[in-house]
């Protein structure tokens, strides 16, 4: 018989009833290291007192207004966006997968208001994900998101991840837009090289063709820079944001440049939630944080030492781990043996962490992480990679 809820998702049998910074507190009372943050979203851990009273005040204030009306919390968190960022216009949503059917619209209205209709193809690369949305299931372009949910929203074109002659022969005069993540996440913390990004920022506009990036899991401060791409020192013409922004308050963003947001005057494009007080009035709260002075300092300070403890731990444990990627407080493991097992023994290490593609364990924990949360991570991982070589036969 089928369960209340559509059982579209497998569950790890917790339940957890209590969150502080980067502790869960199972409902039997034992308490997980979370290495995980909700798939980055608890930016700032769990209750952070500001989020907690940004949240708190504003629901004795107002909820929800709509957007028929001025949401002034809204006009700050997209003002805090457009000085921190090359964005000149925000519009908010309520998730990734949402922020990625406004760039799709965005995209083509933009070259359909210069008159080249036919300039609709959107180039992405495959093992990206953008969402669940069926067009956001289209640009990803995989089978094991799109099976079954056919016919696909057609103009899309799929490039192997790492194939610069194929992105290069794929980008035309019919190429729209070209969305990549500069970190891929649940396809395995896969980073696109600082010089790849540069080639392509070259390509796209030698071409025309806007830049997108979907920055939903790598951005706000994540790898120790506010959006990932500025370590490559380019910008793209339009971005995706949700997860992090919140803090675990519902909420994304889609950052554009003027020029590139041309399109979208009164009347194309809107959302009921999107923007609305309370999200934003968290959002706002999450920005500060994330952008006061030395908070990024200590993402990369924290984020070196976990990584060369993570270094070390694949150096004693080749039979377990094989290499860390990504870059910051955005990690992966690839594992020899089965993810899925690795997540399990650190369920029972208490320690939450995320498995991904390319048979890799992710660790996305909140930026909040202290030094010795770090090594407490490391020192349960320890215990994990041993509990898997003790089982093997
Ligand atoms: C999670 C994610 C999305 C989708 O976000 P939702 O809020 O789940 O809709 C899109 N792109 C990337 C890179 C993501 O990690």
């Amino acid at each position: 018989m089928i369960t209340p809820v559509l059982p579209t998702y497998s569950r790890a049998p917790l339940h957890f009833v209590k969150g502080e910074g980067s502790w869960l507190t199972e409902a039997d009372g034992r308490r997980f290291l979370d290495m995980g943050a909700g798939i980055a979203v608890t930016l700032l851990g769990h209750c952070h007192p500001t989020l907690v009273q940004a949240l708190t005040d504003q629901a004795n204030a107002v909820w929800h207004v709509s957007n028929l009306y001025e949401i002034p919390q809204q006009e700050a968190l997209a003002q805090k966006l457009v000085d921190a960022s090359f964005a000149d216009t925000v519009f908010f949503t309520n998730s990734g997968t949402e922020s990625c059917e406004l760039v799709l619209k965005m995209a083509r209205k933009y070259w359909h208001d210069k008159g080249q209709t036919d300039r609709i193809e959107i180039v992405t690369i495959t093992g990206a994900f953008h969402g669940r949305s069926t067009g956001a299931i289209a640009a990803a372009g995989a089978d094991k998101l799109t099976e079954g949910f056919g016919p696909l929203m057609p103009g899309f074109t799929h490039v192997a991840w790492g194939d610069h002659e194929a992105l290069k022969a794929a980008i035309t005069d019919k190429t729209a837009a070209v969305i990549v993540e500069p970190i891929q996440g649940e396809g395995g913390i896969r980073p696109l090289p600082d010089v790849c990004l540069k080639g392509l920022r070259d390509l796209c506009d030698t071409t025309d063709a806007l830049l997108i990036l979907d920055e939903v899991q790598c951005g706000m401060g994540r790898t120790g820079r506010l959006f990932a791409h500025e370590w490559a020192g380019i910008s793209p013409d339009i971005m995706m944001v949700a997860k992090g922004i919140g803090g675990g308050f519902p909420l994304g963003a889609v950052l554009a440049t003027e020029e590139a947001a041309a399109g979208m005057t009164k009347g194309t494009h809107g959302s009921t939630y999107g923007g609305n007080p309370l999200a934003c009035a968290v959002g706002c709260a999450v920005m500060d944080t994330v952008t006061e002075d030395g908070f990024l300092d200590h993402v990369t300070g924290v984020a070196g030492r976990l990584r060369q403890g993570l270094e070390a731990l694949v150096a004693s444990h080749p039979d377990v781990f094989s290499e860390v990627r990504g870059t910051g407080l955005m990690l992966g493991l690839v594992c020899v043996t089965p993810v899925g097992d690795v997540v399990q023994a650190a369920y029972d290490a208490q320690l939450i962490t995320i498995p991904a593609a390319e048979n890799t364990l992710r660790l996305l924990p909140a930026l909040t992480l202290s030094d010795d949360e770090a090594s407490e991570a490391l020192s349960r991982l320890e215990q994990v990679a041993q509990a898997i070589e003790k089982a093997k036969p």
